[in-house]
């Protein structure tokens, strides 16, 4: 006989016949073949299990009595290995026999035949078996699918029955209502037994209105289990009950615990800043509306502070991102702490007239003072602000310093809406950081005029270059030993056919921002090379330093290298060529820098670092890179010799070049006291008003022709050409 392994591809139901008498098991081979069964059959119950074991069917024939094994006993077996406990077993017993027929159905089978056997209704009977069992299982698998799709969804079903007062509920509902794994309970408000105190009440009340009004079910609340509290939502409508006549509320119960909290998050990322956990952009921009709104009813003032750190890239570069967001975060700390403290000696607002710091940009803060009138005031808020900045930030390994720049706005003095706000307060702070960092500064209108003059300064100065009306100064360097010129600096002069004279200061960063300095810086090593070549040619002139100011994209720009190659001819004294570069271009370490500073070095060209002691340069990096002189930043030698951290700082400064053999000069040396204190501190060299200001090259030559080389004489601000 051949016997397939394989459950029925073509559809037709398998069956497994067992009992021993050969005859009927021929028969049944026969007939129901005929039916459409593909049929198995085996003489005894072992072999039977062991064919099942193997192979797939779809319903089990089996006789009751047989030797050795007794279809009770098989039938058994078969359910205890079955993977499928809904497989129909129909067992064949004698047309009496009842105590058979109550024995297996005990031992699991699903219905039975007697024997005799009536074939022509027998294939009939297991097609309604079959359908039956199919039905079935059908219904299970939809009823696993619904519990899975529940228990994904926390998602439970109940029903009430108001004739009875119980509610049944499936076992997902049991475990969200917090019952373990209960099905039944007697007792509607029972179902409400772990529903938090403050909500029971309310809870109790809408099921009753409903019950009453006949009316669906919606209530949320919160449940408690233990320590844990669940948000749930209960859903129910009245369906018609088939037996009763009366209805029943049939609903659902969903734990909503992680789609609130979801929301709360979305809440928190949409509204607040995820580092310092502040109110950011969106929320400031809100508070302010309503603040606007409040003040133009009660005819009050709102005012904001616009802060921005002025130093923040380089903490960023220097000591990393990861120190960069702790920077932040303790900032934002100390606002909040200086605001409080603000608010508190002003007696404590409340409600809508509570302050609120902001996050708004990646270096920017604000403050929304929604009541303040007094503007000592706010200025003594905006000077606790910049101090509590000032501070140092301390971590592990390394003590960054910042300083901040604040620019403040009033409604409805300075703006007329929340946008245009934001707009004056920031260019007031513009405003504090153009006029000397570390400061605050109230809007005024003639602020907005300046970012007017800026567009024009840019195209002027675009004009100017093109036109060839820059010009180049020259101010000259002293030597403390000798008295003597022993250099000059190259500084850019524009007077303009417009705007008058425009200090570099102001034209500078424009023409950094925007490009021109690259071609400008260009034309600038040019002239003043070019200038130096007649110096050379004089010899009392020669040897003459030439200093020329780099700015850090010139510096860092690819064809940096080029342009001064091409500028340099070989009869050159590269080694009296010193390109002066800010401490910014120290701190980046990326390998390009480093290789433009190696190749200029390889060139004999010398590298002073401009306005030292003013930004981050460690000592490290002064070590590591070939740096020739240091020259201090002129805000120091300012507040010489009084001045008792200026003074430390210059000393310091002073010292440090010693030890490393650096050269140095002190810049902006405008009076005696300030020679003296730099000469008693072994300074090599100085610049400033004293001797000079910068002034044209042939003013230059006839200094030194003058007094050759030596100068007693000491030029004022505004040399008379002699
Ligand atoms: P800097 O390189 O620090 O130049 C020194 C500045 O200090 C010059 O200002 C000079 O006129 C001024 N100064 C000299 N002695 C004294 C003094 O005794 N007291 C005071 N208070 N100031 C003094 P200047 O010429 O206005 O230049 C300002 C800045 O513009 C320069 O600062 C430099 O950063 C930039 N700059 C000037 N020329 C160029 C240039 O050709 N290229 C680039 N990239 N930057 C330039
Ligand atoms: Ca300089
Ligand atoms: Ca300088």
């Amino acid at each position: 006989m051949h016997y397939s392994t394989e459950p029925s591809v073509d559809g037709k139901p398998r069956l497994l016949v067992i009992d021993d008498d050969p005859a009927l098991c021929l028969l049944m081979e026969q007939m129901l073949g005929a039916a459409g069964w593909i049929v198995r059959s085996a003489r005894d119950g072992l072999t039977g299990c062991e064919i099942f074991a193997r192979e797939h069917f779809d319903l089990v024939l089996l006789d009751v009595v047989m030797p050795k094994v007794d279809g009770f006993t098989i039938c058994r077996s078969l359910r205890a290995t079955s993977r499928r406990e809904d497989i129909p077993i129909v067992i064949i017993t004698g047309r009496d026999d009842f105590m058979s027929i109550e024995s297996a159905y005990h031992a699991g089978a699903t219905d039975f035949v007697t024997k005799p056997v009536n074939w022509t209704l027998l294939p009939h009977r297991l097609k309604y078996i079959l359908r039956a069992t199919r039905a079935f299982s059908a219904l299970r698998k939809s009823e696993a699918h619904l519990s899975i799709a529940q228990e994904i969804a926390r998602l439970g079903s109940w029903e009430w029955e108001p004739s009875t007062d119980t509610v049944s509920m499936s076992i997902q509902a049991s475990r969200i209502f917090g019952f373990q794994e209960a099905k039944k309970i007697t007792g509607y408000a029972r179902l409400f037994a772990n529903v938090q105190a403050r909500d029971y009440e309310r809870v109790v009340r809408r099921f009753t209105e409903a019950w009453t009004e006949r009316r669906p079910l919606t209530v949320d609340c919160r449940v408690v289990e233990g320590h844990c509290t669940r948000a749930i939502a209960l859903r129910a409508e009245w369906i018609p009950d088939g037996n009763l006549g009366d209805s029943i509320l049939a609903g659902t119960v969903q734990d909503v615990t992680s789609q609130l909290e979801a929301a709360e998050q979305i809440q928190r990322l949409a509204y607040y800043d995820a580092l310092t956990g502040l109110a950011n952009r969106l929320s400031l921009k809100e508070r302010l509306n309503e603040a606007l709104e409040a003040c133009t009813g009660e005819g009050g003032q709102c005012i904001v502070l616009f802060i921005g750190i002025d130093n923040f890239k380089l903490i960023n570069e220097t000591y990393g991102h990861e120190i960069g967001n702790a920077v932040l975060l303790q900032l934002a700390q100390r606002f909040q702490h200086s605001l409080k403290n603000w608010s508190m000696a002003l007696g404590g607002p409340t409600g809508a007239a509570m302050p609120l710091v902001a996050r708004v940009g990646g270096e920017e803060f604000a403050v929304l003072l929604p009541h303040a009138d007094d503007r000592n005031r706010v200025a003594d808020l905006a000077k606790a602000l910049r101090d509590v900045s000032r501070d140092v930030f301390q971590f592990s390994h390394v003590d960054a310093i910042l300083s901040v720049s604040i620019g403040i706005s009033t409604y409805p003095n300075d703006a007329n809406s929340a946008a245009e706000m934001l707009k004056t307060a920031d260019l007031a702070r513009y405003e504090a950081k153009r006029l000397g960092r570390n400061s605050y500064q109230f809007y005024r209108s003639t602020i907005h005029s300046r970012s007017k003059r800026h567009t024009i300064v840019q195209r002027e100065l675009r004009r100017a270059y093109e036109e060839g009306r820059l010009e180049l100064y020259y101010q000259p360097r002293v030597r403390l030993d000798t008295g003597k010129i022993s250099g000059v600096e190259a500084l850019l002069r524009w007077n303009s056919e417009h705007l008058g004279a425009v200090d570099p200061c102001e034209f500078i960063p424009i023409a950094e921002a925007t490009g021109l300095i690259i071609p400008i810086g260009e034309w600038v090593l040019a002239t003043a090379l070019q200038q130096a070549r007649l110096w050379q040619r004089n010899p009392a002139t020669d040897p003459l330093r030439l200093a020329v100011n780099i700015s850090p994209c010139q510096f860092k720009h690819p064809n940096f290298l080029q342009s001064l190659k091409h500028n340099l001819s070989s009869e050159d004294w590269t080694d009296r060529l010193e390109l002066e570069i800010t401490e910014t271009v120290l701190l980046d370490d990326s390998p390009a820098v480093r290789v433009t500073m190696d190749a200029v070095k390889e060139m004999g060209i010398r590298i002073v670092v401009d306005d030292f002691g003013a930004g981050y340069a460690s000592v490290n990096n002064l070590k590591r890179l070939p740096i020739d002189v240091l020259k201090i930043d002129r805000s120091f030698i300012g507040g010489l010799p009084h001045g008792a951290r200026d003074a430390a700082i210059t000393s310091a400064i002073i010292d440090l070049t010693r030890s490393l053999q650096l050269g140095v000069v002190a810049e902006g040396v405008e009076n005696i006291e300030q020679l003296d204190f730099l000469k008693a501190r072994c300074c090599t060299e100085i610049q400033g008003y004293l001797f000079s200001e910068a002034v044209p090259a042939v003013l230059i030559d006839r200094m030194i022709a003058m007094h050759h080389g030596a100068l007693p004489i000491i030029f004022g601000r505004s040399p008379s050409a002699p």
